[in-house]
Formats: structure tokens, C-alpha cells, sequence
């Protein structure tokens, strides 16, 4: 059987920019993704301008995205709070970024393979790999297979057996007049949704909310009628703009607890080692930052001769901890913030009055920018 350097399970963000890292360096890597590629995935489309530079180093231009530098904040039966973007952002579609870089990986010499990855085991000095039909064998293997999914059962891990009540929907809209450079997140009863333009010329439309505030509507018709729209911004969207999309999509049991970002002797990216609420809109510059970290530390191990694979992960925890455990936590408080209608208008009446406070809060909630 070929022992592959790197296997990646997992061709999301992730998944993708670790192995154009390792491919740029000239490893041999090899990525198994369940779904072919391009697909819409349910997120809210804003990229933290914080990972240009090291994107750019690895070759990834985003040509088309939308330059996005402001915040729009609203609560129901508040005006907006409008403030500029520490480091601003892009508006670009996970149907068009996930395909430019699986494109640009397979420029790089990296093998995709469209399969569903069944168990990962850690053997003496290597990696299985199981998919239904076959084993792969590897000297190191980085997760990169998202927020939570089956193989999580398989692998053991905890935060799994604990339910979530969260769910998240999104769908693309045509809306004449909507502002580029702007990014919104409003506020309603159990949740908030973000609005941002695509490189496809539509506007996203995403939001999370809990389950238990949802299901008391019969559909998401009655749902955006009766509780979306008590949020005049929201309301205004969607009286204004046309659902591009046959259907929403939706995806439920989003869970913010805890995991580890070495688990089963493996180094975990992207969702897959943390979620950060995304109210923060820094979940896809963290699974950025994670792979660039994670590839720098494999491309070091295995240009020795060692199968010691003891003192990477530590390295790789410490440094997951220290960019990204701060983050986390201040997202989550946030979030509890903003979902307590007496809190989140409080804290808006507040930041209305200095708006600096936002641009503060913004501030801790991103990263300075991936080291190059
Ligand atoms: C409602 C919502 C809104 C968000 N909005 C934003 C935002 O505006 N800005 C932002 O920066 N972040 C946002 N995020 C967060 C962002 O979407 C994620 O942090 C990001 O997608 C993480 O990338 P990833 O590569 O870790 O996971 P993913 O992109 O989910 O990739 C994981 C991949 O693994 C594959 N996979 C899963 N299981 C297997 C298996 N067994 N075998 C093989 N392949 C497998 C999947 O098919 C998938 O392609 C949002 C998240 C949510 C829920």
C-alpha cells in the first residue's frame, strides 16, 4: 500500500489552504472530501481582510471578491449603529471560494479524492485512513472535516454526545441598491442574521437561531414574517430583494462547546478544532490561520527523519491556544449579549454614543493578521 506524507480529511477552507501550503512547499498530499466541488455552503460570506497577505503568499488571489469596510449593528425597534472595519473584509460566495481553492490545490499537485472518510486510527509511526471501500495509510493526517459529523462519533470525541439547539439557514437574493462595501448584522428574538453582497452579485442572507424560537412557526415563511421581520433592517431586505435560491438551505446542531485541537493524536483545523460564534464573522480567517499553522509545523516534521510526532502537536496546541482560545471566548460572550433583548439594547444605545467601543470589540474578536 502507498504511505502518503499527508492525508487532509476534509476539503473545506481548511482543509484546502493546508494542503496548497504543503503542496507549495513540495509535500505530497492527498485530500479526502465527501462532496464534489463547487457546492453552496451555509455561512455568511464575510472574510476578514486579515489573511490576504498570507494567501497571497501561498498563491490564492480573490479576484471579484467585494472590498467590504463597514459594519451595520442593529437591534429591533433601534436605529443601526454604521462602523468602519478595523481591517475590513471581503463578501465572497463559499460556492466560488471553496472551488478557486480546490482548483489552485490541484495546480499545486495535491490529489483530491471525492469519498467519505468512515475512521482515522493512529498506529506506530503512521496513519490509517478508512473510507468505506478502502484504506489509505499516511505519516500524518490534519482534520479538517468541519463543525461536527459523523466521524467525530467514531473518533470518540466528547463534545459530540452533548446536543446543540442551534440551526443555522441561508439563501442568495437579488437586491437592487444594496450597498457593496457594507456588512450587516441584526438582531431578532432567539438569533441574528448577516447580509453581505457576493462576487456573484447576490446578497447573503444567513442566520442562526435556536431551535426552540423556530419551531413554533409552521415554515421559514412564517418564521421571517413573524419574528425575522420585527427588526426593521432585516424587514426592509427582505420586502426588497428576491430569493435567488430554489430554497433555503439549513443546517442544524451547530455546537460552540469545547473540543480539542490535537485529538486522537491528530492535528485538528478549522472548524474542526474550535467554532467561533459567527456573529464574530472570523470563522474562516481562524480555519485559514489554523492550516497555515498546521502546514508550517508537518512541512518542519517531516523534512527530519523523526516519527516522533509528540513535540508538533504540543507545539501545534499551544499556538491553536494562544491565537485562537481568547477569541473564542469573547465571541461567546457576545453572543449571550446579543440574544438578551434587554442586554443587546442596552449595549447598543451605548455604542451608539461612541461608536470606538465597537471598532474595540471587533478588534478582540480578530486576529492581527497570520504571521508570513
Ligand atoms: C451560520 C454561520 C455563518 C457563518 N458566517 C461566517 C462569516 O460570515 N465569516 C466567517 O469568517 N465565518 C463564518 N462562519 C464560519 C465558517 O463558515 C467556518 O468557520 C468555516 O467554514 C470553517 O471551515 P472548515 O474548513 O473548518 O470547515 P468546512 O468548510 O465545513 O469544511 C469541512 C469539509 O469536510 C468535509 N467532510 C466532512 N466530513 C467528512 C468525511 N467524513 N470525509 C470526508 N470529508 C468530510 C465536508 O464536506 C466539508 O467540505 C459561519 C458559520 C455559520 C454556521
Amino acid at each position: 500500500m502507498k504511505r502518503h506524507e499527508v492525508i487532509i480529511v476534509g476539503g473545506g477552507l481548511a482543509g484546502l489552504t493546508a494542503a496548497i501550503d504543503l503542496a507549495v512547499r513540495g509535500r505530497e498530499v492527498l485530500i479526502i472530501e465527501k462532496h464534489a466541488y463547487p457546492r453552496h455552503k451555509v455561512c455568511g460570506e464575510y472574510l476578514s481582510g486579515e489573511v490576504w497577505p498570507y494567501l497571497h503568499t501561498i498563491g490564492v488571489e480573490l479576484p471579484g471578491a467585494i472590498t467590504i469596510d463597514t459594519l451595520s449593528w442593529s437591534v429591533p425597534g433601534r436605529r443601526p449603529v454604521e462602523t468602519r472595519l478595523p481591517l475590513g473584509g471581503v463578501g465572497i460566495s463559499r460556492y466560488g471560494l471553496d472551488a478557486l481553492l480546490y482548483q489552485k490545490a490541484c495546480d499545486a499537485g495535491v490529489q483530491v479524492l471525492i469519498d467519505a472518510v468512515t475512521d482515522i486510527k493512529a498506529l506506530p509511526g503512521c496513519f490509517q485512513v478508512r473510507t468505506k471501500g478502502k484504506v489509505y495509510e499516511s505519516r500524518v493526517v490534519l482534520g479538517a472535516y468541519g463543525k461536527r459529523e459523523s466521524l467525530d462519533k467514531s473518533l470518540g470525541r466528547q463534545f459530540i454526545s452533548r446536543k446543540s439547539p442551534w440551526l443555522a439557514v441561508k439563501a442568495h437574493y437579488h437586491c437592487q441598491g444594496w450597498p457593496d462595501r457594507l456588512v450587516g448584522l441584526h438582531t431578532f428574538k432567539g438569533g441574528y442574521g448577516g447580509l453581505s453582497k457576493t462576487e456573484l452579485g447576490t446578497v447573503n442572507f444567513c442566520y442562526l437561531v435556536r431551535y426552540d424560537s423556530f419551531k413554533r412557526y409552521r415554515n421559514m415563511t412564517e418564521f421571517k414574517e413573524e419574528v425575522i421581520s420585527e427588526n426593521r433592517e432585516l424587514r426592509h431586505f427582505l420586502r426588497h430583494s428576491k430569493m435567488v435560491f430554489d430554497k433555503p438551505m439549513s443546517i442544524a446542531q451547530i455546537s460552540f462547546g469545547t473540543k480539542n485541537p490535537v485529538d486522537n493524536g491528530l492535528l485538528m483545523i478549522g472548524d474542526t478544532a474550535g467554532v467561533i460564534h459567527p456573529l464574530c464573522g472570523n470563522g474562516m480567517a481562524m480555519a485559514i490561520h489554523s492550516a497555515s499553522i498546521a502546514a508550517r509545523l508537518v512541512h518542519q516534521y517531516l523534512s527530519t527523519s523523526s516519527d516522533d510526532l509528540l513535540s508538533v502537536r504540543r507545539e501545534y496546541r499551544r499556538l491553536w491556544q494562544a491565537n485562537f482560545r481568547k477569541r473564542l471566548m469573547i465571541g461567546s460572550a457576545l453572543q449571550t449579549v446579543l440574544l438578551n433583548d434587554s442586554l443587546a439594547s442596552l449595549s447598543q444605545a451605548t455604542i451608539a454614543r461612541s461608536p470606538s467601543l465597537l471598532r474595540a470589540v471587533i478588534r478582540a474578536t480578530h486576529g492581527k493578521g497570520i504571521p508570513i
